[in-house]
């Protein structure tokens, strides 16, 4: 049964990466029931709402009625995981659907999680439970209101179909739209293979899709890994200035649009700790919040080593200069990350004498809420307050309520330096900084607790009125009011420190 052609489809990943993917159909599932559907990217993908409310969209977003011009595949990709390379991963439960191009003109991937084993499954049952399904919408959507690049859920439908893990759970299948889902793990696919014409293919594609404008440059490839360095920086820096920890930056799991992507054991940081990890399966520590600058790196240097065959014909050249593109990551990400945390100070990037005084004073900043064990966002939330003037907020955050004094006397000569001297000056600089400030520095994020409470009383007793509050403070980050005080508490520091996210595979 095909449903009404809601979705215009233009395929040009089936179309022009044969030898990329094995065509595969998605399971059919018992009893499909729609659970979430995202109304404002539905309506920017230009798709009917009325026609995919209800029944037909239940069976279209549980896999039983593909849309019609939809092209089915799982794409091949390896990775390095924890550091060591698996040759073959691939969409073990996963299915590109095909693309639409959004009311943006932007070309949008349209992807099932959780329809079923396809010939990448390996050991895996090809399914996904509501939790980690309604999970991902939570974080994703999270992520885009705080204005950072990431793939969203359009959909989730429960599928009627008990999934075996350590319980029993719902099943689930998560309808994903991404700008693309080619990974750094596409390239080691085919580089690991020696298969040097398809990489060729791919980064071909790649530029054409993300970087048109990279198709005349002399050097391509090299400028193609550039870019990707350059929106990796931009994206890390992001996460570093949230307190997002994605929890598994292996190199499948790096989408080289420079979205968020994958979002299985994340976590947002409650006290400020660059060691925190709350992933069960990292053990070592690999990808706490701290290490994600340098993970991000040593990733980009694998995708650098896939694409060496294409940058010179001589060895030495071409590390040479791949070396000196992974080399400037770093450099970027620092300029990133200070660029978004001055904005958190209130401070208009680039007009300090010298930058190294804003660095210093920003780390700092994240030097004394890791002493005195403060909530991160908190944190920077309540220095907003005292830019409009109060300062018991902020203060109330410290066991010892004098501990910022030293710090905010240097951020006040700081500010001082950017505004006027007249004392009326100085308010109307210091509301305008305030508003500045709530406007980067969000009050609501996921917190782990509300996280696990609405996803609990979804897939435990069906309820969705805690997903459905929750996702609705979640789009409105920077905007505190009464009826959203309760998801900007931290959660009560017992909870956290026991807190473990899982796969959810
Ligand atoms: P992830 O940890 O979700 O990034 O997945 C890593 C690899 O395992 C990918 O190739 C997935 O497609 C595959 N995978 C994860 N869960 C399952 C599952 N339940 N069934 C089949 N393959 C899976
Ligand atoms: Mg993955």
């Amino acid at each position: 049964m095909a449903s009404s052609a809601t979705f215009r489809f233009d395929n040009s990943f089936a179309r022009e990466l044969q030898g990329f993917y094995v065509p595969w159909r998605p399971d059919a599932v018992p009893a499909p029931r729609l659970l979430f559907l995202n109304d404002s990217l539905a309506a920017e993908l230009d798709l009917d709402v009325t026609a995919l409310d209800g029944h037909a969209g239940a069976a279209t977003f549980a896999g039983n009625a593909l849309p019609d011009g939809a092209e089915p595949l799982a794409q091949a990709y390896a990775g390095h995981q924890f550091g060591g390379f698996s040759p073959q991963l691939g969409d073990g439960r996963a299915l590109l659907l095909g693309e639409v191009i959004d009311r943006h003109g932007r070309r949008r991937d349209i992807a099932f999680k959780g329809s079923g084993r396809t010939p990448f499954a390996r050991g895996g049952d090809g399914k996904a439970a509501v939790g980690p399904m309604l999970r991902e919408v939570l974080l994703g959507e999270a992520m885009h209101a705080l204005g950072i690049p990431t793939t969203r859920a359009l959909a989730v439908a429960a599928t009627g179909e008990p999934v075996n893990r350590e319980q029993t759970l719902p099943g689930a299948v998560l309808t994903r739209v991404a700008a693309s889902h080619i990974r750094v793990g596409t390239f080691e696919y085919f580089a690991a293979r020696g298969d040097v014409q398809r990489v060729r293919r791919l980064a071909e594609y790649s530029i054409a899709r993300h970087d048109p404008a990279l198709g005349s440059a002399a050097q391509p490839f090299l400028a193609l890994l550039q870019s990707v360095a350059e929106r990796q920086a931009a994206l890390i820096a992001n996460w570093m200035n949230v307190g997002f920890i994605h929890g598994v930056m292996n190199t499948d799991n790096m989408a080289i649009s420079g979205e968020t992507i994958d979002y299985g054991p994340c976590a947002f940081m409650e006290a400020y700790d660059p060691a925190t990890v709350f992933s069960s399966i990292d053990h070592g520590g690999r990808y706490a919040f701290g290490q994600q600058p340098e993970i991000a790196c040593w990733n980009l240097a694998r995708l650098a080593e896939a694409l060496l065959p294409l940058l010179a014909d001589d060895v030495e050249q071409a590390v040479a200069m791949a070396t000196e593109v992974v080399a400037t990551f770093p450099v970027q990400y620092r300029g990133h990350l200070l660029r978004g945390q001055c904005a958190k100070l209130g401070l208009r990037h680039g007009e300090a004498v010298d930058d190294s005084g804003d660095a210093a004073l920003a780390e700092d900043w994240l030097a004394l809420l890791q002493a005195e064990r403060v909530d991160f966002t908190l944190g920077w939330r309540r220095l907003a307050d005292v830019a409009a003037g109060d300062e018991s907020p902020l203060r109330a955050l410290f066991a010892d309520a004098r501990a910022p004094d030293e710090w905010l006397a240097r951020w006040r000569v700081r500010c001082a330096s950017e505004d006027g001297s007249a004392p009326a000056g100085a308010a109307t600089a210091g509301m305008a900084r305030a508003e500045a400030m709530r406007s980067v520095n969000p009050s609501v994020i996921p917190r782990n607790h509300r996280v696990e409470e609405a996803l609990a009383a979804a897939s435990d007793e069906d309820d969705l009125v805690p997903f459905r509050r929750l996702l609705d403070a979640l789009t409105r980050p920077f905007e505190e009011l009464p009826e959203l005080a309760q998801y900007a508490e931290p959660a009560p520091s017992e909870v956290t420190a026991c807190y473990r996210t899982f796969c959810g595979t």
